[in-house]
């Protein structure tokens, strides 16, 4: 396709030259691209107020004869986000999810869904909230569940019992499986994952709620830990990336 309009977020804007921008986006529909605004930097007129991270624009695209390279050729500002820019805990929090955004490298299939998650991410972002450091760990742990990998966590993937029905359960995150005591194999027991029936709780709730609802859930500091080492394993393996100190880096 030579040209199209779409909606996207801009995630990130890179200057080369005096007047000319790379801009990487996610869209709804071919998830994160690169596409360039030639002349960007200095015109008011195409690009009005639009070429910024956390703004939702309307760009008109179109590619070169051979499909190698999409041009922006105009955008019209939609949603710039003004209540996370003038926040700076929220606005880091934001950052966070775009740059791991970024880093998933969203592939088409799972872009709506991506798209759909960040924007209501940003959204609840607009106003000030009691914790918000919190929802970069729950973002990245619904970006790998809608990339296609969505555990059962209330109960044992190997005979079915509810959770309710044993203890000292484990989690494995290559299978995405939780197993109880008798159905875990003596030789694979050291590689699962020691959780609580409390993290694994919190980790279904974070699957089946809506970023607008997140604010309410609370991980007792007890079961934290396990929360967030399940969630950050089960995405250095299934999207191969690991956050290293401040940025993404592919596993
Ligand atoms: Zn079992």
């Amino acid at each position: 396709m030579r040209e199209f309009t779409e909606k996207a977020l801009v995630l990130r804007v890179g200057r080369f030259r005096e007047a000319d921008a790379w801009v990487r986006l996610l869209t709804p529909s071919r998830g994160v691209l690169t596409a360039f605004a030639f002349g960007g930097m200095k015109s008011r007129r195409r690009f009005p107020g639009c070429l910024d991270p956390l703004n939702l624009v309307l760009f008109h695209f179109n590619s070169d004869r051979r499909g190698r390279y999409l041009n922006l050729d105009e955008g019209t500002l939609l949603e710039g986000h003004p209540g996370v820019r003038g926040n700076r805990r929220n606005l880091g929090v934001a950052v966070n999810c775009l740059k791991f955004t970024e880093a998933v490298q969203v592939a088409p299939e799972g872009a709506e869904q991506t798209y759909d998650l960040l924007l209501r991410v940003l959204h609840l972002l607009e106003i000030p909230l009691a914790s918000p450091e919190e929802i970069p760990l729950l973002f990245r742990a619904r970006v790998g569940f809608s990339q296609g990998y969505q555990p059962h966590f209330l109960g044992c993937g190997g005979c079915g019992r509810s959770l309710e029905d044993f203890d000292n359960p484990r989690f494995f995150v290559e299978k995405g499986q939780v197993l109880c005591p008798s159905c875990v194999g003596p030789e694979s027991l050291r590689r699962g994952l020691v959780v609580s029936h409390g993290a694994l709780r919190a980790l279904d709730w974070i699957m089946t709620h809506p970023p607008e609802e997140w604010p309410r859930l609370t991980v007792p500091p007890a079961v934290r830990g396990e929360f967030s080492e399940a969630v950050e394993r089960f995405m250095a393996y299934h999207l191969g990336l690991e956050w290293d100190g401040g940025s993404f880096r592919n596993v």
